[in-house]
């Protein structure tokens, strides 16, 4: 119980751990804001960097870094980063590594376009769905 007494006046363990818990927990929803934001900023200054000093050798790893980042709190990459970067090399796409594609796909007696983007680097496909 010595230990226990450290994180405020509850004596019993079950307030104890329970005050653990709540502070572990506002811990982690400060840390995935700021973990959020940093995975943004990674990539728009990978981006950025992409267009400034083509020849960076660490332009890969900065989005290999947010994807690793992004797992770790369980965040989903929103499709428009989708369609900045491939997530299986880790390369920012171009005119010149990518092929769009626009294909139809029958769901549900129904339709549905997707834009298919095809690397050039590792053969990769990325389907995402349009909007009708
Ligand atoms: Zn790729």
């Amino acid at each position: 119980m010595g230990a226990c007494q450290a994180f405020g006046p509850s004596p019993t363990l079950g307030g104890c751990i329970s005050l653990l818990w709540k502070r572990w927990r506002e811990n982690m929803t400060k840390n995935k804001d700021a973990i959020k934001n940093k995975i943004f900023y990674l990539i728009d200054f990978a981006i950025s960097e992409q267009a400034i000093h083509k020849d960076n050798p660490y332009i890969k790893r900065y989005i290999k870094i947010a994807i690793d980042l992004s797992k770790r709190i369980n965040f989903r990459l929103s499709p428009e980063i989708h369609q900045k970067i491939c997530k299986n090399c880790f390369s920012i796409r171009d005119s010149k590594n990518t092929q769009i594609r626009i294909t139809r796909k029958k769901v549900n007696k129904q339709i549905k376009k997707y834009l298919q983007y095809h690397c050039l680097f590792c053969g990769n496909i990325k389907k995402l769905c349009l909007k009708s």
